[in-house]
C-alpha cells in the first residue's frame, strides 16, 4: 500500500493475493507482495532482470542434454522415502520439502499448489498478452499463452487457466511467521544431518525463481567440492 496506494491494491492485489494464497495479505509477510514489481515505464514483461529468454529449444531438451552423461541414471516416479533406507549415508541432494524428509516431526509445513486447465483453440491467438492476470472476478488466476512466450507459428493455440489450491503438488511455500517459525526448527534439524544438503525451493521454504535455484545449487556444488577430500 505504501507503494501503490489503496486504489491500486483494491483493485489489482488484494483479491488476487486472497484466492492465490487462500489467506488475507494481512496475514502474508511482507515479501510477497514485494516480490511483484512496480514499474513506471513501458516495459511489461515481469521480471527486471537486463538478460531475459527461455531455451533455444525449450526447457525438455535443455534439461535432457544436461542429464544425458554415463554417471547419471535417472530414475523417475520413484519417491525418496521409500529408497532413503538404501542409499543411507551416502552424500544426498534434497529437493523435495523439508518437512516431509523429517517425517514430520514438527508438523507439517504448508504449500500453495495450482491446478492448471490446458486448453487448445482453433484460432491463432487466444489473448492480447502471454500472459493474462484475472485479479478479482474469476476462479483462476491468470491465463498463459504459450505461443506468445515460445514464438511458435500455429494455426491453433494452447493456454493454460491457472486455479490455485490448497491441495497437490506443492508450489509455493506460505510466508507467515508461524510458518518460519517451523522451518527454523526443522532448518536446524538440518544443519546436524550431515551427508545430506537441502536444496530448492521447497527444502529451502522460500519462495526462489530459477535464477535463484540454480545459484543455489551451484555454491552448494563449491561448498561439497570443497569438503571432498584431497
Ligand atoms: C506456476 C509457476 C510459474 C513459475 N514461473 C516462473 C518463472 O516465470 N520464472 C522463474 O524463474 N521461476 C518460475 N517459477 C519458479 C520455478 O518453477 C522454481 O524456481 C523452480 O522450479 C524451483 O526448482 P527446484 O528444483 O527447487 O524445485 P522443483 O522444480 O519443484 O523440483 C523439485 C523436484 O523434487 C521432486 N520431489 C519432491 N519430493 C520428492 C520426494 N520425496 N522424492 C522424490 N522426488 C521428490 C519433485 O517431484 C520435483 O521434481 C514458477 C513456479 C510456478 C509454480
Amino acid at each position: 500500500v505504501s507503494r501503490i496506494g489503496w486504489e491500486l491494491y483494491e483493485k489489482i492485489f488484494k483479491n488476487y493475493t486472497r484466492k492465490q494464497w487462500g489467506i488475507d495479505p494481512s496475514k502474508l509477510d511482507a515479501s510477497v507482495a514485494g516480490r511483484i514489481p512496480l514499474r513506471f515505464n513501458t516495459d511489461d514483461r515481469y521480471f527486471s532482470d537486463t538478460f531475459q529468454a527461455v531455451p533455444k529449444h525449450g526447457f525438455s531438451h535443455l534439461f535432457s542434454r544436461m542429464l544425458d552423461h554415463k554417471n547419471i541414471t535417472i530414475r523417475l516416479g520413484v519417491n525418496y522415502r521409500d529408497i532413503k533406507n538404501k542409499y543411507s549415508g551416502l552424500k544426498t541432494i534434497f529437493t523435495g520439502p523439508m518437512d516431509e524428509y523429517f517425517n514430520y516431526k514438527f508438523g507439517p509445513l504448508p504449500y500453495r499448489s495450482l491446478s492448471f486447465i490446458h486448453e487448445t483453440h482453433d484460432i491463432k491467438q487466444y489473448q492480447t498478452a502471454a500472459v493474462i492476470n484475472y485479479p478479482n472476478e474469476k476462479a483462476y488466476t491468470r491465463i498463459a499463452e504459450f505461443k506468445s512466450i515460445t514464438g511458435q507459428l500455429s494455426e491453433r493455440t494452447s493456454i493454460a487457466l491457472e486455479y490455485p489450491q490448497a491441495q497437490g503438488e506443492p508450489y509455493y511455500p506460505i510466508p507467515q511467521p508461524e510458518t518460519a517459525a517451523i522451518f527454523r526448527q526443522y532448518k536446524e534439524l538440518a544443519d546436524r544431518t550431515s551427508a545430506v544438503y537441502f536444496v530448492g525451493r521447497l527444502a529451502a521454504y522460500r519462495y526462489y525463481n530459477m535464477d535463484q535455484v540454480v545459484a543455489q545449487a551451484l555454491s552448494t556444488f563449491n561448498k561439497i567440492v570443497r569438503q571432498r577430500p584431497g
